[in-house]
């Protein structure tokens, strides 16, 4: 590996990153240097074998992990991703990134996530589901509705928490359905948790226009993934008046400057596996997606979506985060200087982990509470947070990543200070 490339993967290494940031909010504060030491490493890291009969009879082991970053301020909490780049460094940054994401929206929950190297678009539903039962079988030692708590991300959703809710009441001999969020609604899902991320993605995005002036009639929107939180986002976005002129997915990105319709989008999507070839629109190359000239960007994909190599291009006026880790440190500085509002994932996108919380709190206390009802406790933590962070991001003039990392990392310093360290 030469020089310049080496650089370029430890600059693109989710993990680095993540303590990078870290390290920049210890310059800045006197937070304790030794719980800022903590916070760097993750607490737990399992790494498991999962055989899988597959359909053709043969034997396949995957390999799985689940990372528990920090749990001072209450049980571990983060998604799980089925996808063939998952690797241990990508899982231990969302996992720290989950930490930080608690403590912005200030929840009771800690931080962790688990990931399985495998490709879930060519596994048949019964392998999935036997993948899914074995390991969960495998980290069921150290999960459960008080210890860890996890939830879908990309490539999971519903019927994956369902298999690990009842794999995992198989071995308590009790139904649990604590132990995960993101279930279906018939199993004690919470209405409005599909949405949830994406809600948030959009009610940061209106609170920075209104910071900025962009008015939301008529804007212009892109957005990179149209999965989950693109698609949800598309909708909800367009609700507020908004235009959105392009997406994408992992096969390319469409683009139409009089506006997509964010549902038959979708709807086309489901047909042909792809948002390419939408009637009425141009096939783009989704990288296109992230340069063109609109008033909100929200990058709703992977990691590394805006880096070095490509934020000169960004000519948006707002960018609100739906994936985890989408921009580098030193585009983050880039975006910075050239005066774009930039909302970063760790408020962005924890619409998702604030209604997963809201999930578990009836699943405890056995409730069901009305959509209306979620929607506006959702609307009030996501508002408060955003300008809890914008007030530390004006009062030091940093970016509201920063700002964000200052709050979240301030909180978790303050319980570990207060609980001391065992023994
Ligand atoms: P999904 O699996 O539902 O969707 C992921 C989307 O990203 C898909 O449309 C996929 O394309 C697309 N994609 C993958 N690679 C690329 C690429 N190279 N270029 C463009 N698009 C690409 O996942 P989610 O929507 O749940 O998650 C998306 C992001 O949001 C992740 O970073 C996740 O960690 C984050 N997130 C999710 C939360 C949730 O509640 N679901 C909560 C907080 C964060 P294709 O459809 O072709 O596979």
């Amino acid at each position: 590996m030469s020089g310049e490339e080496d650089k370029q993967n430890i600059t693109l290494n989710p993990f680095e990153i993540a303590k990078r940031q870290i390290d920049i909010v210890a310059k800045m504060t006197n937070l304790n240097p030794d719980l800022i030491e903590i916070i760097k490493h993750p607490k737990r890291i399992l790494e498991v074998s999962i055989p899988v009969r597959m359909d053709d009879g043969k034997l396949r082991v995957f390999t799985g992990y689940r990372v528990q970053h920090n749990d001072a301020r209450g049980p571990f909490k983060g998604g799980i991703r089925y996808h063939f780049q998952v690797d241990l460094d990508e899982v231990k940054a969302l996992a720290t990134w989950m930490s930080i994401k608690t403590a912005v929206v200030d929840i009771p929950y800690g931080g962790g996530k688990g990931g399985i190297i495998c490709n879930p678009k060519e596994m048949s539903q019964p392998e999935l589901e036997r993948m899914t039962r074995r390991f969960t079988w495998e980290i069921s030692g150290i999960i459960g509705p008080f210890r860890d708590i996890p939830a879908p991300d990309v490539n999971t959703n519903p019927q994956t928490m369902a298999w690990i809710m009842d794999t995992y009441s198989m071995s308590t001999g009790r139904a649990t359905p604590g132990v995960v969020t993101g279930k279906p609604i018939a199993l004690g899902g919470s209405l409005g948790r599909n949405e949830a991320t994406s809600r948030g993605v959009v009610i940061c995005a209106r609170e920075a226009a209104k910071i900025t002036g962009v008015k939301l009639k008529d804007a212009t929107v892109a957005i990179t993934g149209y999965g989950n939180v693109g698609y949800n986002a598309a909708w909800l976005i367009e609700e507020l008046g908004a235009k959105v002129v392009a997406c994408s997915d992992s096969k390319g990105g469409i683009y139409d400057p009089n506006g997509l319709d964010a549902r038959k989008v979708r709807k086309h999507k489901s047909k042909t596996g792809s948002v390419k070839g939408y009637a009425g629109a141009k096939d783009i190359a989704g990288k296109d997606i992230i340069g063109l000239d609109v008033d909100f960007l929200f990058p709703c994909a992977l990691e590394n979506e805006i880096t070095s190599e490509n934020v000169d291009q960004v000519k948006a006026r707002i960018i609100s985060e739906g994936a985890n880790g989408p921009t580098t440190p030193e585009a983050d500085e880039v975006i910075f200087k050239k005066g774009i509002f930039l909302v970063p994932d760790i408020l962005a996108n924890a619409g998702g982990v604030t209604v997963s919380y809201f999930e578990w709190l009836q699943n405890i206390r056995r409730e069901y509470w009305t959509e209306e009802a979620v929607n506006e406790k959702l609307e009030y933590r996501m508002v408060k947070a955003f300008h809890e962070v914008h007030d530390i991001a004006k009062k030091e003039t940093v970016h509201m990543r920063t700002a964000a990392y200052v709050l979240a990392v301030g909180r978790i310093a303050t319980v570990m200070e207060l609980r001391g360290l065992y023994p």
